[in-house]
This record gives structure tokens, sequence and C-alpha cells, in this order.
């Protein structure tokens, strides 16, 4: 019996190349990729993010508007009475611990930094409730840092299928994805990945047919 072919492995430089035309053709295909929560400062992108933790975008985009009209910055959020808040995001979630982390979160930048957001990787990262996730989400999105790859489900899911990486943790993946993307486009990578998560490349039934991917991806099904 005669063993089935097998591509033959791809050497870093060949991988670095489909990656680069991944992102052009996600560029095209999402010119107006970008953070789909709802807000207007950093403070703003800060509450959401957290909120958005096993919730989607637009159910933390419901939520959003009457909380940041009832507790404009930090400082507000920061003396909010824990009932109001739980009642006000009930619908996202895990609304006791979510709770508990805004307002830590809050009171943490006002007591640390004047109730501003920080724009370091280093102060968002301790602030309760922001991990290295949230921080690269506020950095690049709020600030334009570009310090790390947001890795969210939907960029480990594609960076995955696509092979442009082989880890399942997310801060391997960031590092691959780091080492492959140059720095000015880590925000946007995650966008563009997010982008076709949601709408193409949807778990558990991508559509291959449809995607401008199918020829670049090592898993295609078509
Ligand atoms: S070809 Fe299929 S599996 Fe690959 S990125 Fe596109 S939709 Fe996803």
């Amino acid at each position: 019996m005669t063993a089935p072919a097998r591509r033959p492995r791809e050497t870093p430089e060949e991988r670095k190349k489909r990656a680069r035309r991944i992102f052009s053709l996600l560029h095209k295909a999402y010119p107006d990729a970008h953070c789909e929560l709802d807000h207007a400062n950093a403070y703003q992108l800060l509450v959401a993010t957290i909120l958005s933790a096993q919730c989607t975008d637009a159910r933390v985009n419901m939520v959003t508007p009457a909380l940041f009209a009832r507790f404009p910055d930090a400082k507000a959020l920061a003396d909010a009475n824990p009932a109001i808040v739980e009642e006000m995001i009930k619908s996202t979630g895990f609304y006791r611990n979510k709770t508990k982390s805004l307002l830590g979160m809050a009171r943490a930048l006002v007591e640390r930094h004047g109730g501003d957001v920080p724009r370091t990787m280093e102060e968002l990262r301790v602030l309760p409730g922001v991990g290295r996730k949230t921080a690269n989400v506020i950095l690049g999105n709020a600030f334009g840092i570009n310090e790390g790859v947001t890795v969210d489900t939907h960029v480990m899911r594609l960076s995955r299928l696509l092979r442009l990486t082989r880890h399942d943790d997310p801060i391997a993946i960031e590092q691959d994805l780091m080492a492959l993307y140059p720095r000015k486009d880590w925000a946007l990578l995650s966008h563009l990945l997010i982008f076709h998560g949601r709408r193409i490349c949807i778990a558990r039934r991508p559509r291959c047919g449809e995607c401008v991917l199918v020829r670049l991806c090592p898993s295609a099904q078509v």
C-alpha cells in the first residue's frame, strides 16, 4: 500500500511569507476592522473589556451606555454601590465577579494613577480583573501602543487552523504571532482574525467555500 502524499514541511521563511499574505487578504476583506466594543476613552474601554469576558461584544454594548452615563469616570465607579453595578451588568454574566473586578480596578486607578488609565503593560496587568490580554486591548486600541497581540478565543482558534502556531497556550501563541508580524500590525492583526472568526471561520462550521484564505489555509475543507 502506498503511503498518502505528505505536505512538505514549511520553512520559517515560507511561513512568514504566508502569514503576511494572510494579513493582506484579511485587510482587503475587512478594511474597517476595529475593536467592536463601543468606547470613547481608555476608561470606558477598560470597563467594556472586563465585561466582555465570556460575553459577546454586542451584549456588552447594550449595557455600557447606561453604565458610562451613571459612572462616567474611575472616581465615580470606585464609589459605586456594588448592588447597583451588579444589577446594571447582570445580563453580561458572571456579574458578581465582574462587579468586584470593576470596582477594584476603579479604586486602583484612583489610588495609584490619579483616576487615569496607565499606559504600560506592567501597570495595567496588575489591576484587578486585568491580565495581559486586556492590557493589550487597552494599549493597542486606546493608546495606539503595540506592546503585544491580543489573543482571544478567535485569535487562538484561527492561529491554530492557519498553522501560524502549534501551541494551545495564549502566551505562546502571542509570541509566535509577534515573531511573524511587524510590531506596527499587532493590534490590527487581532481585529482581522476576530472579524474573520465571527463572520467566515466560525467555530465548528467554518465557511471555507467563501473564505479568502482558502488557498493559504492548511485546514481548509473544500
Ligand atoms: S479555509 Fe476554512 S478553516 Fe481555513 S481560515 Fe478559511 S474558513 Fe477557516
